[in-house]
């Protein structure tokens, strides 16, 4: 064997396919196949895919059913409890879903709110790992609350999306907390977060365990974020776990990557 870098998974842990209703998404619109051809450009194995804020998550389930080959996706449900099947519909296919994706900004409903109850205890009975998005809207999407789920839920691994928020005060607060409330089920992902120092700052702090590769494509260029990840500087055992087998590592058994 030479030397040089050992060959490891790039999985995109954080991705969207579909249209986006809200406005400040410019209209974007992306399909399966536009995300099948940038992955296999792009040379990464797979992608964890989510729908958008519109929740088509049967119409996503059945477009990856036919899907076969490189790269390999695994789909994160999309809660939805205003949608009056979205539940059932998550039940029955919950063994073949590799995460559940809450975003509380959209629901206008912390992650722990009443009406995900029953999201949460599916996940955790099918060993579902919780992403939650966290962002400035304090009251309603702050890390926090993701923080008291996942002490509320200590077999649930929750992955904060935007590494708890994609501002650097909020980033820190986020790290703080982890910390001092020593929670060992949190993850943070990578996904939108331009500030190399900070993900570098988290990864000094928790430990590159902990951090999960993502870029929340389509809306990013999942190359822009992985070359972040590439800034860090990180050994190859570092670079393997951050890009792929964190993320790999959490989900049930028969939905792993590799
Ligand atoms: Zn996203």
């Amino acid at each position: 064997m030479g030397a040089g870098p050992k060959p490891f998974a790039i999985i995109d842990g954080h991705a969207h396919v579909g249209a986006w209703r809200d406005p400040s998404f410019g209209g974007r619109a992306t399909s399966l196949s536009d995300a099948t051809t940038l992955y296999r450009a792009l040379g990464f194995q797979g992608a964890l895919l989510m729908a958008t804020d519109l929740a088509c998550n049967v119409e996503l389930f059945e477009a990856l059913a036919a899907h076969d080959g490189a790269p390999r996706f695994r789909m994160a449900w999309f809660a939805e409890p205003r949608q009056e099947d979205d539940f059932r519909a998550l039940e029955r296919r919950a063994s073949s879903l590799a995460v559940l994706k809450v975003h509380p900004s959209f629901l206008r409903c912390p992650v722990g709110d009443k009406s995900l109850a029953p999201y949460l205890d599916l996940a955790v009975e099918a060993g579902l790992p919780l992403v939650v998005h966290c962002g400035r809207w304090r009251e309603v999407a702050g890390f926090e609350h993701a923080l008291e789920v996942a002490h509320r839920y200590p077999t649930l691994a929750v992955v904060l999306s935007h590494m708890g928020g994609d501002e650097p005060l909020l980033v820190r607060a986020a790290l703080d907390a982890i910390e001092d409330r020593r929670l060992g089920n949190v993850y943070l992902g990578t996904e939108s977060v331009r500030q190399y120092w900070l993900v570098q700052e988290a990864c000094e702090r928790l430990g590159s365990s902990r951090l999960i590769f993502g870029s929340d494509y389509n809306l990013n260029h999942p190359a822009a974020f992985k070359a972040i990840i590439e800034a860090l500087g990180l050994r190859d055992e570092q670079r393997a776990e951050v890009f792929g087998a964190n993320l790999n590592g959490l989900l049930p058994a028969h939905q792993r990557f590799f």
